[in-house]
């Protein structure tokens, strides 16, 4: 069967690259009806960060991405949390100690650094690489602190194949002898995860490229322990746009890159989980690119991951937000516009008019109150507004004209819908001698006070309704003179 894992560190907020990696992983696993864990990797103490395994946990829920074991839903294979796993690390420590592929290093911190000062590049010398066996015993005996580092290889090449990247090869002469217990008693990431993913019968490991490197390391142990490897699927980088027009790694100074800002932001989970699927694999024969989290699922093979750099745009997951957005029923536009909204409304506006006029002309929900105030109040305009050459209103005379007339007869209209108020403006044109359209447009700036707006000066007016309507229309023309 299938396994896979996510398995974040609770450092902070849920980068939008994080997010991808658990989609993929969740995605390979669920496509082969397989199984999806969450694994928090919170063995580097000093970079915890509280709250941020609530996060992770908010986020796989909002955005469906369920898993079969984890932190509080529990599996076979607890628990998920690499901290209350302290004792496991070392005992698989100690283990490669007596089969020789790992050893016990007292090396002060002071002696490290001075290592350090001298050659910033070259790392550990191996110093306690040889210790004799009863050295060692004597120094545990006597209490000293230590670490245990991996013992690598001096010569040859470890490979292993990626699936998405190929076959990667390092010069064992290359690796470090990397800590896999630190001073504090607490594994490495380097060591910890493999434990664990081998303990929790992970068979494909998804995770981001900066591990394509450090792999060599990692097989090396399951080598050494004589476990089966996972299969690896390195992922490809995610870049933003400079303003410059190139490419570097996404990170803040490029936009809101976490799933909580962007969900600040009004875009929709269902959204953003579509557009991240897209950023680095691409479905085979598909003329579309919607896809709900189960049609992924269907669709998702490790064959359709590109190694290329994926280029996360702005530009192209809002669009895809207004087009989930278009498609919400307006129930559900409604509910979360209302979340949004925070500009106080009069009481006599027709709330759900004006919504269903806004659903179809936002791009994500923080435009809302923006895009709405000129319904809760007629804004400050110039009267220039009002010339207009498609329309031949070249003169202000003419627009006193129209709305002077407009207002008698509206003033006369009970029905406020739009039907009815098309139906009660329409003569006016005639009588006038001018286009519909130019009446309309009068109309529509005296209510509205802007060159554009969503929906036409009836609608506009329906959602206003009659007091108000005839309260814009007065003041238009007093600014009129
Ligand atoms: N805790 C590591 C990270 O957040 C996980 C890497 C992995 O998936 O192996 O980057």
């Amino acid at each position: 069967m299938t396994v896979t894992r996510f398995a974040p560190s609770p450092t902070g907020y849920m980068h939008i690259g994080n997010l991808r990696t658990a989609l993929y992983s969740y995605l390979i696993a669920k496509h082969d009806g397989g199984k999806f864990i969450l694994r928090i990797e919170d063995t580097d103490r000093e970079r915890l960060v509280e709250g941020a395994t609530d996060i992770i946990k908010s986020t796989l829920k909002i955005t469906g991405l369920d898993y079969d074991e984890g932190p509080d839903v529990g599996g076979d294979h607890g628990p998920y949390v690499q901290s209350e796993r302290k004792p496991i690390y070392l005992e698989y420590a100690k283990k490669l100690v007596d089969m020789g592929y790992a050893y016990y290093c007292f090396c002060t911190k002071e002696r490290l650094e001075k290592l350090h000062e001298e050659d910033a590049t070259g790392g550990y010398d191996r110093h306690c690489r040889n210790l004799s066996p009863e050295e060692v015993r004597r120094n545990l005996d006597a209490g000293i602190p230590y670490v245990i580092r991996q013992k690598m290889p001096l010569d040859g090449v470890t490979s292993y194949t990626d699936s998405v990247f190929g076959e990667i090869s390092m010069n064992n002469s290359e690796l470090q002898d990397q800590i896999l217990i630190k001073a504090d008693g607490y594994p490495t990431y380097n060591f910890a995860h493999v434990i664990d993913d081998y303990l929790m019968g992970v068979t494909h490991v998804v995770r981001g490229s900066e591990y394509l490197t450090s792999t060599p390391k990692y097989v090396l142990l399951y080598d050494a322990f004589g476990w089966e490897r996972p299969v690896y699927v390195h992922l490809p980088l995610l870049m933003g746009k400079n303003p410059d027009g190139s490419v570097s790694k996404l990170s803040k100074r490029h936009g809101a890159v976490s799933f909580q800002d962007l969900l600040n932001d009004g875009y929709l989970p269902e959204a953003i989980v579509n557009y991240i699927a897209l950023l680095g694999w691409c479905p085979k024969n598909s003329e579309t690119e919607f896809f709900t989290l189960k049609e992924l699922t269907d669709a998702f093979t490790i064959d359709g991951v590109s190694k290329s750099p994926a280029v996360f745009d702005f530009e192209k997951l809002l669009w895809f937000n207004g087009e989930y957005i278009h498609r919400l029923t307006d129930e559900e536009f409604e509910t979360l516009a209302g979340r949004f909204m925070k500009a106080e409304l009069p009481a006599t506006l027709n709330r759900k008019k004006m919504l269903s006029l806004i659903k179809t002309r936002i791009s994500k929900f923080s435009e809302i109150d923006e895009r709405t105030a000129f319904f809760a109040a007629l804004p400050d305009y110039d009267t220039e507004l009002f010339l207009n050459k498609k329309n031949k209103i070249t003169e202000l005379d003419t627009v006193r004209t129209v709305l002077t007339e407009a207002l008698n007869v509206l003033r006369n209209t009970d029905s406020f819908d739009n039907d009815t108020l098309y139906a009660a403006l329409l003569p006016l044109a005639e009588k006038l001698g001018l286009k519909t359209g130019a009446v309309m447009w009068c109309v529509r700036i005296a209510v509205s006070g802007m060159a554009a707006t969503p929906g036409g000066a009836t609608e506009i007016m329906e959602v206003i309704g009659k007091n108000e309507t005839i309260d814009r229309i007065s003041r238009s023309l007093s600014k009129l003179g």
